[in-house]
């Protein structure tokens, strides 16, 4: 027991433990990942350590996971990419949002404090997340990706990374503990309940291990932790740190920029407030006849709409009913061949509101395509009306000097 109590091989082991959690919610599960996991040699060592355990949470998603890659069959890799899309792309009814903003705000809107948090403490440890991986700074990869970072620093004898872990394990520990029960009750696949449950033991064992030896026991999270890294290391997971990259990145400043709501057809003018390129509000643009300095709700909501934590993350295909993650390559070499497999004289073109109407307009134009817009649906009539009447489509209603305002139909 007394060698499990060596730091250097504790953090090597939780360097393990976290890059595999933060490659397990970073993306689908990869096939090289999953036929590891799947092989029999780790599942012989994953029922083994599930029974080495102390913790019983730890133990139950061992269990868990063996039980479910143990009966995987051969359309079981093909499942799970539907349950990630449903899960973590927002196809399905109930998905799983990985992100400390919605959990700290109880909004399903992203990009809140806890971004700005985790960008602050990238940069006072010389990191960045890599702009390739397009989810924002506090999403759970990142957070597990920057704690396998510390624990690879404490592993090289960087004392710093010690306090900076412990902390950090501390204060983002409550949320993503929630994650995991949220992961736990979304998931109809089994594979992400076993993770859920690995991961929630995960956690629970890592704090008690970061508890100074004068308040508790360590050795049995440490014999955890580390019987669980020696498991994890044999799966092909990147050994340096995938989501994070050396170097700081200065936040820009404050800015306040001129623009107009595209909410709906009247494109009022907008001041956007933008804090280190988020938008954090929007207000009316003062000088603006149309909006007259100000904005409905809906334009003032539009920080809502853009970080709409319900959003698609990603191109879908649907395959058997259900949905998967596709590249923008595939997404868009499919749309073609299914074109060219249609008659086009029965593929019905529908224009909405869009400054990029004439692009598609033009496409289904050389298709030859029927077409209709949604102004029939819209305020068609409306339109009509004024520019037979008043010879403009959509004249500014001069309401401060009218002396009767006559609503019809409201
Ligand atoms: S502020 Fe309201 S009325 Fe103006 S463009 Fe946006 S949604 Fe339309």
């Amino acid at each position: 027991m007394e060698d499990n109590m060596d730091p250097k091989k504790l953090a090597a082991a939780k360097f393990s433990n976290q890059r595999f959690l933060a490659t397990v919610y970073a993306d689908e599960i990869s096939k090289d990942l999953y036929q590891a996991m799947k092989s029999d040699t780790f599942l012989k060592n994953l029922k083994d350590t599930s029974e080495k355990f102390y913790s019983k949470e730890l133990a139950k998603g061992a269990r868990a996971l063996f039980e479910f890659m143990d009966a995987a069959g051969p359309d079981t890799y093909r499942q799970l990419r539907f349950e990630y899309a449903d899960l973590f792309l927002n196809a399905g009814e109930n998905p799983v949002l990985p992100y400390e903003s919605f959990y700290a705000d109880r909004e399903p809107t992203l990009y809140g404090e806890p971004l700005f948090e985790m960008r602050e403490i990238l940069r006072k440890h010389g990191l960045h997340k890599d702009p390739e991986f397009l989810e924002p700074e506090d999403h759970i990869s990142v957070e597990f990706d920057f704690l396998a970072e510390m624990n690879r620093r404490e592993e090289a004898g960087d004392q710093s990374a010690i306090e900076a872990r412990i902390d950090f394990g501390r204060r983002h520990m409550a949320w993503r503990t929630e994650f995991c029960a949220v992961l736990h009750s979304a998931d109809k696949s089994g594979f992400y309940k076993a993770l859920a449950e690995l991961t929630l033991g995960y956690l629970f064992v890592a704090h008690l291990a970061s508890v100074p030896p004068a308040e508790a026991s360590l050795n049995d999270p440490a014999y955890d932790l580390i019987t669980l890294g020696e498991l994890l290391k044999t799966l092909p997971l990147s050994k340096e740190s995938f989501l994070l990259k050396p170097g700081t990145i200065a936040p820009t400043p404050i800015q306040s920029i001129p623009t107009h709501c595209y909410a709906c057809g009247a494109l009022c003018g907008m001041t956007a407030k933008v804090k280190d390129g988020v938008l954090m509000s929007t207000g009316g643009l003062q000088g603006d006849i149309k909006g007259g300095g100000r904005l409905c709700p809906k334009g003032a909501a539009a920080k809502h709409h853009v970080y709409s934590a319900y959003r698609l993350k990603s191109p879908l295909i649907k395959e058997d009913g259900r949905f998967r993650k596709a590249s923008w390559d595939e997404a868009l070499d499919k749309v073609v061949s299914d074109f060219k497999a249609f008659d086009p004289t029965k593929i019905g073109y529908m224009r909405g509101n869009d400054f990029a109407n004439w692009v598609h307009e033009a496409l289904f134009d050389h298709l030859g395509c029927p077409k209709t817009t949604h102004r029939p649906m819209c305020d068609n009539a409306n339109r009509m009306a004024n520019e037979h009447n008043l010879n403009d489509k959509r004249p500014w209603i001069n309401y401060q000097e009218a002396d009767y305002i006559l609503h019809f139909g409201m």
